[in-house]
This record gives C-alpha cells, structure tokens and sequence, in this order.
C-alpha cells in the first residue's frame, strides 16, 4: 500500500479539510491515514486496531461526516462502552463536524432522558450512546436505528469486557442490514473477531504496528526467576519498595485467587479479582482498592480490564503476557497522568525468547534487574525505620509516651532501652529466616553469547550414520514432546551424535521423554558436557576446513 503522509491524498473535500486545518492536525495518524480513504472509497466494512489515543475518532468521524446529509435521519449510530467516552467521542465529532451544523448528540444513563427525548424528536443524524441507554430510547420507540448509513462499534474490545454483547447484538438486530459497520479496537481477542464474523459483512482489516507503544513514564524490568521462586521474589520487591500500590496479572482466576490469598496470609493489604467474584463482590473489593485500603489487587486481564486508577506505583505481571498486546496493554495501566511507574515482569528461565518478542514488537525497553538479596532489603528496611524515627522525633509526635521514656531512663542505658524497643517494634521484620530462599536461575544469560541465552546444549547420541539431518532431529523431538521447532536451535549434526540448543525447561522435557530410547544402556539425549559445549566451535571449524 502507498504510504499516506498528508490529509490533502486522503480523498477529503476542501470543506473537511479546512477544519483539519482549524483543529490544528498536521498530519493524519497511521489509523486515519489507513482507515479514511478506505472509508470515503470502498464499502466493505472496517475493523481498526490501534492504541488509545491514536486519533481513532477523526479516523472514522472525518469520513462519516463527509457522507452525512443533514436531513433529520439517524444515519450514524456510534456505540461507547462508557458515558466518558461517548461523550469524548460526540465532543470530538461536534469539533469535525464544519459549519454544516448536523446533529450529533450523546445518548448515555445518568442523564435525564427528557432532554434526550428532546433533540431526538427534532431529528438528529448523529447519535453517540452507551448500549444500555441506546436500548431505552428502542424500547421507547424514541429512537430509530432503520436507516443507518454507518454503525460504529468504539473501543469494542472493552465493550465485551463489561459484558454489553447481548445488548449489541440487540441493538444491532433492529438496524437496517445494508449500513457500513465499523468495528474499533485496541485489542483483537478472539470474541471480537467472533463478533465481528457474526455481524459484519466482507470486511478489510486495519491494524497500526505499534511503534512505542508503551509510555516513556514508565520504567520497565523484568526479573529472571524460577516458577516455584515467584512469590518469595514479589515479597522481595514489594518490601524493597517504599511505595507498592499495584495490579498483579495473573493468568487464570486461580492463579490470581492463590496469590491474593497468599499475599494478605503474609500480611500485606491485598486481595483478589477474577470472573468467579461475584459483580457485587467486584464492586467492593475495586472501591477498596481504589481507597488504597487494598494496595495490592492480583488480577486476571479480563477482570482488571474496567480499572483506570492513576496513581499505580507498580504493574506486575505475574507470568508473562500471551503477546505483545497484551503486555502493552497491562502496563499502560501505570505511568498515567504524568505520574511515573514501574511495570515488572517475571520471566522463567524458557521464556526469555518471548520476552524478547514482546520487547521488539511492542518496540520497548525492558531491563533485567535482579532480585534484592535479604541483607539488601534488612538493611533497607533498617534505613527506612530511622527515617520514620527522626521524622517523629522532629514533629514530636510522642503522645503520652515520653513519660514510658523516663520511666525506662530511670532504670537502663538509653542504648539499650532503643535497641530493645525497635526488637520488640519490628523483630519479624528484620529476621531473614522470614524470607524463603531463591534459587540461582541456572546460567545467567548476560554471561552466555546470545544465542545461548537461557538454554541448555543437548548432545543427542544420533548422527549421520543413524540418517540424522537437522530437521529429521527437529521433526523427532517435536513428535515426541510436542515442543514447538522453533525452540529448538543451533542443530549440529555429526556423523555420530548431534547437538541441539534448547530452553531449561524444554531440555528437561526432552531428556525426560528419550530416557527410555537410549543404546547400549546409554540414554539418548543428555545435556552437553562443558568441553562439548566449548568443543562446539572447534567442530564447526574443522568442519567447515574440510570442506
Ligand atoms: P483514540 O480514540 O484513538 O483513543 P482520539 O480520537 O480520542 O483517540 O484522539 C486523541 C486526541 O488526539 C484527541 O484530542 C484528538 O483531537 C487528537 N488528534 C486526533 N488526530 C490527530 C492528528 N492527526 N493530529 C493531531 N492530533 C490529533
Ligand atoms: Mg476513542
């Protein structure tokens, strides 16, 4: 596709044009330089991907009121999943609109319907609503939706999330079949592609390739820990921290219910939200959280989808996102309104590879970190306490207890009396036994080339002899223990055994799987001594001289 740069190739009138001006847009985002001519040339419909904050609205708003009579019809129907956004969204259309003066109007609950009842009844051409209060207007017989040129379907991804597809597919069932459905998302689960194969006819994909997506105010690190190690290592973080109000992503609701259970069991302020917590429930437990009363809240995605609450300090993602979208989505959720955050990732040892996939597509840099050694987070934790000491002592804050004070001078060393006092205050906290062990993540990649990284070197007593190539080696391995070929890296095959790179945790898998296929009493696959590992290039040379 040619690349688009200016709102003058895009195929809008002067008169469109002239407000672009006016509006101060200098050029059209990567969305709107897509969606736009599409919109004003063909009649298929559209599906956009593309962040918050692209300029979704002028994307799909521009060409709509290029192609809107002002005739007294309801010709645009946009649905928003919340009363912000869908007066956001008429708001922004209202500024697109030129001096042609067509309706637009948001329809949203909350509002008093009368006013509502009003402007519909004088026709309006555009209206932008909530699916539930578009609903009330049908019923009513307030609103007609049977003669649409477009329906839109804005931030639908969160739209399903609060559970409005059964009145969508309501509203949509008393909409007139030959209008242009356009269907706006910042993500593409599979519902939303489910939903739009049920209700859309031919459609054209759009989707913006995130160039940083991820928001500069936000630092981001990952940690390189083993599964069993997790929660001791949260508990690191938590308490090297001064301030830790945080969204942890779990990946199922039972992941996020242990871990919820597991951080109050430990004694942090800290609960859990998941689609098995009843609505009410939810309710509660987000106003909690939102009070700073619960500071930490371990979450499924789906669950954590609705919350805006910008003074996060932490974003932590329990196990690593299923893709890129997804983690940019998660960590928008701190480094909001200008604030900084920090949004952690945990990663085990097999999946360093997809990190590094999520860090090229989502175009953001991810540092590692290492866990805080107990010493680290003791003597922390001691610094901390003499702060908050002389801060007290400063504001002389004693209440009645200088005269404890005098009583305890009166009969020990000032020293002492201290000592015995932040013992009897804080012991649990400075007592290392409180903090479990974290293993050593085996070979640490910054030590190893890069194509080394987290994984472990095979030698597979199989050659050329046995009718060994490359991918024969792959193709058996991935029969046997259905890990994918792309793990599987760096085949080496010689006459008599091969070697093969693969992650931890794969490696164990595959040895564990060809235990019982061995020759001579000798298993076949076992990890790599160190001189075949260094040996590797020296084969390779001679290898390549003889050629
Ligand atoms: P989205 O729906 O993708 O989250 P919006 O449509 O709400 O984004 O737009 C976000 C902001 O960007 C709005 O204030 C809008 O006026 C502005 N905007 C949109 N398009 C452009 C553009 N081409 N140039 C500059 N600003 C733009
Ligand atoms: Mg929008």
């Amino acid at each position: 596709m040619k690349k688009l740069y200016n709102f003058f190739d895009l195929g809008l009138s002067n008169e469109i044009l002239e407000v672009i001006k006016q509006k101060g847009f200098e050029k059209p985002s990567p969305i709107q330089a897509l969606t736009i001519p599409l919109l004003l040339k063909n009649e298929k419909d559209i599906i956009g991907q593309a962040q918050t904050g692209t300029g979704k609205t002028a994307a799909f708003g521009l060409p709509i009121i290029e192609n809107t009579e002002k005739n007294g019809i309801t010709q645009v129907l946009v649905l928003a999943p919340t009363r912000e956004l869908a007066i956001q969204v008429a708001e922004e259309m209202m500024s697109l609109r030129t001096n042609r003066e067509i309706g637009i109007l948001p329809v949203y609950g909350g509002q008093p319907i009368e006013g509502q009842l009003r402007r519909l009844k004088r026709g309006v051409e555009i209206v932008v609503g909530t699916p539930g209060r578009i609903l009330d207007h049908l019923k009513r017989g307030t609103l007609k939706i049977d003669q649409l040129s477009y329906m839109v379907l804005d931030e639908a991804d969160e739209m399903l999330n609060m559970g409005f597809i059964e009145d969508i597919e309501k509203i949509l069932s008393q909409t007139n079949k030959d209008k242009r459905m356009l269907l706006f998302s910042a993500t593409m689960p599979l519902r939303i592609i489910k939903l739009a194969r049920n209700f859309m006819s031919e459609y054209e994909e759009i989707k913006v390739s995130p160039k940083r997506l991820t928001v500069d105010l936000t630092d981001q690190i990952y940690f390189e820990v083993n599964s069993s190690d997790k929660f001791e290592a949260l508990c690191r973080i938590i308490d090297i921290e001064k301030e830790f109000y945080a969204l942890i992503f779990c990946r199922t609701k039972l992941k996020a219910q242990h871990l919820g259970n597991a951080l109050s069991d430990r004694g942090y302020d800290a609960a859990a939200l998941h689609g098995d917590i009843s609505q009410n429930q939810r309710e509660r437990i987000l106003d909690q959280f939102k009070k700073k009363r619960i500071r930490i809240l371990a979450a499924t995605d789906v669950a954590a989808r609705g919350i805006d609450i910008q003074e996060l300090t932490h974003v932590l993602n329990y196990s690593i996102p299923q893709d890129p979208d997804s983690y940019v989505h998660r960590i928008g959720r701190t480094g909001r309104a200008g604030k900084r955050g920090t949004a952690i990732t945990f990663i085990t040892p097999s999946e360093y590879r997809k990190l590094m996939h999520i860090q090229r597509t989502a175009n953001a840099e991810i540092r590692k970190e290492k866990i805080p050694k107990v010493k680290q987070l003791i003597s922390m934790k001691r610094k901390r306490i003499i702060e908050e000491i002389s801060e007290i002592i400063e504001m002389k804050t004693f209440d009645d207890n200088l005269q404890v004070a005098y009583e305890l001078l009166g009969d020990h060393k000032p020293d002492e009396i201290i000592a015995a006092l932040l013992t009897h205050a804080y012991k649990d906290d400075f007592s290392p036994e409180k903090y479990a062990k974290i293993r050593d993540v085996k070979a640490p990649s910054e030590n190893n080339s890069p194509d080394l990284k987290g994984t472990t070197r095979l030698f597979i007593a199989l050659g050329n002899k046995d009718n060994i190539s490359k991918r024969k080696l792959a193709d058996m391995i991935k029969k046997e223990t259905m890990i994918d070929s792309h793990l599987i890296q760096d085949i080496k095959v010689y006459d008599n055994f091969s070697f093969a790179n693969v992650p931890f945790a794969e490696a164990e898998q595959i040895i564990k799987a060809f235990r019982r296929m061995g020759r001579d009493n000798k298993p076949l696959v076992v990890k790599a001594k160190p001189e075949e590992k260094k040996g590797k290039t020296n084969f390779s040379r001679s290898k390549r001289k003889r050629r």
